[in-house]
């Protein structure tokens, strides 16, 4: 009887110790599957789950892209890969700096981990810093949560992870360094945070001129499925040009408020085009954006007009 008692007592343990992400693939093409973030801002209820990952089957091992927001979440991704295939997880890429897509990355400390060089000094430098803060947001689901750098640079156009061949482009504006895959054998564009779809987007280490530059770019490649960073996959190139309408109302926004001597308020304040205002998250989003990037515009645009 006693040992039962604490039979019951560790399983309750166990599961008392582990947030369920519950990660349900979400199928692209025979080789191919994401998983959808929910379109939140980091909380203890989501355990950080808010940015989409994918992974690649290939012949003999599994590419993973992005690793989620914590140890716990990276580790639920393979137990949910498992299911689906049991080949390895060889090769992960972190497609920019920013926590909820690379904070997964110590559960994979033995494989390569591939990123731009920027990428990985950013990870180095402030991964710390970030799981510290979202541990206080978080909670629970960060626990055994490290940072981890990636510990390959890609510089390449092209990688080659065991004889499966991907386009990796190199691109800025959300970060300074935002890498994109393109898979030629599926036509499958992974847009990583260049693309939030219909959610609103998110700007703390933003340009927004080279972000709608890239977007520019990005429209020109003829893919199947585009996997954005945020938000659901799209077959259509809708979800480029409705971001482009939202950087460039955001920065005419900014732009107009300075020109005008607006503050804040009174630019926060002025009409938004139902197509925007519709993305999810915009309220938060977009007040955080103006707030983030007043000070930059205010003093490119404010002297040019008013001396
Ligand atoms: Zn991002």
């Amino acid at each position: 009887m006693k040992n039962l008692f604490f039979i019951v007592l560790s399983i309750n343990l166990l599961f008392a110790n582990s947030f369920d992400y519950k990660l349900k693939p979400i199928k692209l093409s025979d080789n191919s599957y994401y998983f959808y973030g929910k379109e939140e801002y980091f909380s203890e209820k989501n355990g950080g789950n808010i940015a989409n990952t994918a992974f690649i089957i290939t012949k003999n091992s599994v590419i993973l892209i992005d690793t989620g927001s914590s140890k716990e979440y990276a580790e639920q991704l393979k137990e949910a890969i498992k299911k689906i295939t049991n080949k390895p997880i060889k090769y992960v890429i972190n497609t920019h700096h920013h926590p909820d897509h690379f904070l997964g990355n110590n559960a994979f400390k033995d494989n390569k981990i591939y990123a731009s060089k920027f990428t990985q000094n950013e990870i180095s430098q402030n991964g710390d810093l970030y799981i510290m803060n979202l541990v206080n947001i978080v909670q629970k689901a960060m626990q055994g949560t490290k940072m981890e750098a990636p510990n390959v640079i890609l510089n390449t156009k092209t990688i080659d992870l065991d004889g499966y061949k991907l386009d990796v482009l190199y691109f800025d504006g959300h970060t300074s360094s935002d890498i994109v895959l393109f898979d030629r054998k599926t036509n499958i564009l992974y847009t990583s945070d260049l693309i939030f779809n219909k959610r609103a987007l998110a700007t703390p280490h933003a340009n927004i001129k080279k972000w709608i530059s890239s977007l520019k770019k990005l429209k020109k490649i003829n893919y199947s499925i585009l996997v954005p960073g945020h938000g659901k996959a799209s077959k259509s190139k809708e979800p480029i040009k409705e971001n482009i309408a939202y950087l460039e109302f955001l920065e005419n926004s900014l732009i107009n408020g300075v020109k005008n001597g607006l503050d804040i308020f009174e630019i926060l304040s002025k009409p938004v085009p139902n197509n925007i205002k519709e993305f999810s998250m915009f309220e938060e989003e977009y007040e955080r954006s103006i707030i983030n990037l007043y000070p930059k515009y205010e003093q490119k645009y404010y002297s040019i007009s008013n001396h």
